[in-house]
């Protein structure tokens, strides 16, 4: 996936039902003079959006970009991105103004308060343009169930397996079971690293401090803070009179991580219906970015419901009234960096 577009390359988004007197009491950018959304004050005090604050330069001392309008910091100071801070009051007076999402234009119907613009965009906007993580065409979110079915991007994936790195995967692994692997005969099953407590295939692995491989999900399920056998143990395994660890005394097995980044695994979801298959160390970045089978919770109304039903349901009445009953509960984003 490329980089999430930060707020600060992005012109602020469009305000929804707001009439002109309305829009005139928000705070305001001196430089664009629309509402200063992700604000920063200058060194003298000016307000800028967090889009013209992102124009200023990084390391060049330049004019306050009000200077241009013939504002009253015509003679100001110079200065660069890094003397400004955050201008708290303006974000706190504006989080809760509802606006347009950013992919308006490409179709996404969905209006929410400012503070829910970046989570939404990130995570549910259906109207997203994202990058496959398999076969890195460019596409909306929305069409990315039935691409990742095709051929077309299957092909360009297998194709592509040799070229994979290898994730550190070990943090993301460790409530989850191991996914199911994909494509393997019992023979070349039984010649990847397993795990020496549940036997499965160990992603995400961890070496013991005696030696012994647990996956990611046994190792998340030691003590943190009490040391205990080794779960390899009471399978009448090897180590059974070694002396007892926690969590933090295990370390990543990079041998086994490599071995297995590029194993070919079922998502998560597939139990809710995504049939993407995947090398493992893809799993993380699909679930989190693109897999319309995640079960999420609409930042609108918190329900909980399939990414790929999120389009619809947002534009229902249901959760808009819910979004609009809630406006006051919101508190305040703090939106500038990213
Ligand atoms: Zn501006
Ligand atoms: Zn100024
Ligand atoms: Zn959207
Ligand atoms: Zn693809
Ligand atoms: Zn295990
Ligand atoms: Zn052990
Ligand atoms: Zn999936
Ligand atoms: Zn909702």
């Amino acid at each position: 996936m490329p980089n999430p577009i930060p707020n600060r390359l992005r012109p602020p988004p469009r305000t929804v039902g707001l009439n002109e007197a309305d829009r005139s009491r928000l705070p305001s950018c001196s430089d664009c003079h629309l509402p200063a959304f992700g604000a920063f004050k200058t060194p003298h005090g000016c307000r800028l959006c967090g889009f013209c604050w992102g124009r200023l330069a990084c390391l060049e001392r330049l004019p306050c970009p009000g200077a241009r309008k013939h504002h009253a910091c015509r003679g100001a100071v110079k200065f660069h991105q890094d003397e400004c801070s955050p201008d708290q009051e303006a974000r706190l007076q504006l989080s809760g103004v509802f606006i347009e999402c950013w992919n308006s234009s490409s179709g996404c119907l969905y209006i929410m308060p400012y503070m829910k613009l970046s989570t939404h965009e990130a995570q549910e906007c259906q109207f997203k343009l994202v990058s496959c993580t398999g076969c890195h065409r460019n596409l909306l979110r929305r069409d990315l169930g039935d691409h990742q079915r095709s051929d077309e991007c299957r092909q360009i994936l297998i194709a592509n397996l040799g070229n994979y790195g290898v994730p550190n995967d070990g943090d993301n692994m460790r409530i989850r079971p191991p996914p199911r692997t994909v494509g393997l005969n019992e023979a070349d099953r039984s010649r990847l690293p397993s795990c020496s407590d549940c036997h499965l295939p160990a992603f995400g692995a961890f070496k013991t401090p005696h030696g012994c491989r647990l996956c990611g999900f046994c190792w998340g399920r030691l003590a943190c803070l009490e040391r205990l056998p080794c779960p390899g143990a009471r399978k009448h395994h090897a180590c059974q009179n070694a002396v007892k660890f926690h969590q933090d005394e295990c370390s990543p097995d990079q041998e086994a991580r490599l071995q297995l980044s590029c194993v070919f695994v079922e998502c998560w979801n597939s139990s809710r219906g995504c049939l993407y298959i995947m090398p493992y160390m893809k799993l993380s970045t699909h679930e989190a970015q693109e897999c319309q089978f995640k079960l999420v919770s609409c930042t609108g109304c918190h329900r909980n419901l399939l990414r790929r039903d999120l389009g619809d349901h947002q534009h229902s009445d249901e959760c808009r009234q819910f979004l609009i009953a809630n406006l006051g509960n919101y508190g305040v984003p703090n939106d500038g960096d990213n």
